[in-house]
């Protein structure tokens, strides 16, 4: 190699290798995707875990725009890893958009569809083998560890199956085990999520998809199998046929975020069980939830996001949510400038949280 190739090689590199040199911080970006998912852990090391792609149909380039911004933002080369929690299409949306423009060097998943769909069908059929077959591909069990160096990243359910084994540190006896009602069975992809735990050093984050009531039942009793956390992502865009208190009250966070849409998530009885968690710092929203009224919403500096003709202000009264997750109505449009929460979480436990729309910050000392 002759000195001018080597030159132009490292100044190639040079970019993301010193990127790379420069973290020391595990970051979280919670992207707007609509009442989506699109989740991405950037260790200091620098590999990546993509967690959901967005919407598709004609909103995937605007998801996955917003995916690559934060992608941009994290000086990411390609994604290491992107698990697709399961097969509907707020979570699968704009992975063709995304791995048309970076590269995926694997992709994760729970395995067959039980869900069938059109759409979903011919995705899985025609779209998915054809990304893969350039990369990787994993089905993952309970138990399962996606390799990012410098963080500990545990699979903790799959399929409808939750771990055996609780994550260290976790296993303890859950006195609200004996409150628990269950819900009917969901025989919906929701209860196939795939669950992710992130350890760096004393800080804890978890993700479980749109993972349901009874499938958390599974993972906080009779013993809780993912102890406290400090950064919880709201399940299943903080809709209430999630969240049940027995888990969200064992895992404690001290802040959570909550990956809503305008209309889908943020119901009361959610809302209830999020504001009552015991050590609840903050709750950070996507949106205002209209389902939530400003009756059960937070301080405007904790929501991200606006909607592109935003009204002078906002309803007192929570609008009242259709049965089953559905949206009656659609939803007040947001296709403009769309922002991210932005954790930075340091390996002695402690964490800054930053909503990128208002540059509003709040560090949480470690404890
Ligand atoms: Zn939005
Ligand atoms: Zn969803």
């Amino acid at each position: 190699m002759s000195l001018r190739t080597s030159l132009a090689l490292m100044t190639a590199l040079l970019p993301a290798a010193l990127a790379a040199q420069q973290r020391t911080t595990l970051d979280i970006y919670v992207i707007d995707v609509e009442g989506g998912n699109a989740t991405l852990f950037v260790a200091p090391s620098g590999d990546s875990l993509l967690i959901d792609t967005g919407n598709g149909g004609p909103a995937a380039a605007r998801d996955g725009g917003r995916i690559m911004a934060a992608v941009q933002d994290a000086k990411l080369a390609r994604i290491d890893h992107l698990i697709t929690t399961h097969y509907h299409g707020d979570h699968f949306g704009a992975m063709s958009e995304i791995a048309g423009r970076i590269p995926i060097a694997e992709f994760i998943d729970h395995g067959a569809n039980v869900q069938a769909n059109p759409t979903t069908d011919a995705f899985l059929n025609d779209v998915y083998p054809a990304l893969y077959a350039k990369s990787k591909h994993t089905v993952v069990k309970p138990g399962d560890r996606v390799a990012l160096r410098g963080v500990d990243v545990r699979i903790v359910a799959s399929a409808g199956e939750p771990i055996r084994d609780a994550v260290p540190g976790a296993g303890q006896p859950n006195p609200l085990c004996a409150t628990y009602q269950p819900k009917d069975p969901d025989p919906s992809e929701n209860a196939q999520s795939v669950g992710s735990h992130f350890t760096f050093g004393r800080f804890r984050a978890l993700h479980l998809g749109d993972l349901t009531w009874n499938k958390e039942f599974a993972l906080a009793c009779p013993r809780n199998l993912l102890g406290t956390v400090n950064v919880f992502v709201v399940t299943h865009h903080g809709q209430p046929i999630s969240n049940s208190p027995v888990l969200v009250h064992a895992l404690a966070p001290r802040v959570a975020i909550m990956n809503n849409g305008t209309r889908k998530g943020g119901q009361p009885d959610a809302m209830k069980v999020l504001f009552s968690s015991p050590g609840l710092e903050d709750l950070w929203q996507m949106h205002f939830s209209q389902l939530s009224g400003q009756e059960y919403t937070v301080p405007g500096a904790f929501i991200a996001n606006v909607v592109d003709e935003q009204p002078a202000s906002m309803p007192i009264e929570p609008a009242a949510a259709p049965a089953g997750g559905a949206v009656a109505q659609p939803p007040p449009v947001h296709n403009g400038p769309a922002f991210w929460i932005k954790v930075a979480a340091r390996d002695d436990g402690s964490f800054t949280v930053t909503n990128a729309r208002n540059g509003f910050s709040k560090s949480y000392a470690a404890r």
